[in-house]
């Protein structure tokens, strides 16, 4: 008889982002007139920069001649944009890295929910919490993460974050073969210093575990000292794999494009004492898993480092930036206490006395129409806490802050 993988059954329903719809939409229901804001959107909403749209037909005029026709392209990506993202993304920062380390794939979601399984199911996996959902519920998938009882996973080990640790996850107490980290981070939008990174480093080295750094939102750090890459800490390449990608940095969350690097240097030692590289194991998984990111794309993502590219996906960061800064400013004059929103396009706040997550989005919701993320839908830690997002336009962004400073009844 057929079988199912049992492990899905255990997966809690996706109740976050349907809840806030169901609420919406009855509030909408009642108050047809209402224009409801969404600060609550994990999406960019700018159109692609001219240089990359360009670059895409251009591509795409490359396709119709025989000459300049692409089939299949490499299993780890195009070299014009590996040797792009070396020069640009590292090389620039005084990391070296060779093009075989670096695998371009169609999205970090993707990578850092199929890393895992060139992992044994008995390691031990931590993550910091509030935490990105995709990171446990792929571990779920795969039978790591045990039994889901209270809102929280048996075999996993959660690491609060809250405004107590500064939002910085404390070593675990039982060893951690797994670790997830991702800065700048998402929900939080804070970052992880230097110093702090260098502690997971150093951890990963003396327990021997492997740390999957996540730093999609990479290019919004707009602070000198705040590194963006796991790479520019002595180690890492021993320790670490790291996940960039265009979605946020060029609004390519719907034309798809990434890249995970996984330097040779990083070992773990098989069941017969051997030493094997991640890097191996993961080519091995892509070549037979993946057949790369289409031609028309990568261009497209190579055109990010040219000059125009560079100046006209700044631009667009920057407008983003500036509507974080609205948000955080406006509501740091009422009082809220605000976190995130410097190096990441997220602001995460206490909401005020003791309310719940989801009575601060009642709350929102019903006195000034402004719609937002519940802390709590990001894990236990999240509970009493409330993001916002800087990927609305601006004129929306003004709006629901002039709302929430005029018309919210604190
Ligand atoms: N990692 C984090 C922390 C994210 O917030 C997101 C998207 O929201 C992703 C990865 C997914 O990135 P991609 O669009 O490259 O799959």
């Amino acid at each position: 008889m057929l079988k199912l993988n049992e492990n899905y059954l255990k997966l809690p329903g996706n109740y976050l982002f349907a809840e806030i719809k169901n609420r919406v939409n009855a509030y909408k229901a009642l108050h047809p007139q209402a224009e409801v804001i969404s600060l609550g959107i994990g999406d960019v909403t700018r159109p692609l920069d001219k240089k990359i749209i360009d670059t895409l037909h251009e591509a795409v005029d490359e396709m119709a001649a025989a000459e300049t026709f692409k089939g299949y392209g490499p299993d780890q990506g195009y070299r014009f944009l590996i040797d792009a993202i070396l020069e640009n993304e590292y090389a620039a920062k005084g990391v070296a890295l060779e093009p075989d380390e670096i695998f371009i794939s169609d999205g970090a979601k993707c990578d850092t929910g199929n890393f895992q399984e060139i992992f044994g199911l008995d390691n031990t996996i931590a993550v910091t919490d509030p935490v990105y959902p995709v990171y446990i519920d792929t571990n779920a998938m795969a039978g790591r993460a045990g039994a889901f009882e209270n809102g929280r996973w048996s075999n996993v080990i959660y690491m609060p974050c809250t405004a107590e640790n500064n939002f910085a996850p404390a070593l675990p107490k039982t060893k951690a073969d797994i670790i997830y980290l991702c800065s700048p981070n998402n929900p939080t939008g804070t970052v992880m210093s230097r110093e702090e990174l260098k502690k997971w480093v150093d951890y990963a080295m003396e327990n021997g575990s492997v740390i999957l750094f996540d730093a999609a939102y990479s290019a919004y750090i707009t602070e000198d000292d705040v590194p963006g890459s796991i790479y520019e800490i002595e180690g890492a390449k021993e320790t670490a794999v790291e996940f960039r990608s265009y979605s946020k940095k060029a609004g390519f969350t719907g034309t798809r494009c990434a890249y995970t690097v996984v330097p040779k240097a990083l070992k773990a030692r098989s069941d017969n004492g051997e030493w094997v590289s991640l890097n191996k194991l993961w080519a091995r998984r892509v070549s037979t898993k993946f057949n790369g990111v289409s031609y028309i794309i990568q261009k497209g993502a190579a055109a990010v480092y040219t000059d125009e590219g560079k100046r006209q996906t700044a631009n667009t960061i920057a407008y983003y930036m500036e509507n974080a800064r609205i948000i955080r400013e406006g509501l740091r004059e009422m009082g809220f206490q605000v976190f995130g929103g410097v190096n990441a396009p997220y602001i995460w706040l206490k909401v005020p006395g003791s309310m719940t997550s989801w009575q601060f989005f009642d709350k929102l919701l019903n006195e000034v129409n402004v719609v937002g993320t519940p802390g709590s839908g990001f894990g236990p830690s999240g509970e009493g806490y409330f993001r916002l997002t800087a990927f609305g336009s601006r004129e929306n962004t003004q709006k629901a802050i002039r709302r929430i400073q005029e018309g919210l009844d604190l």
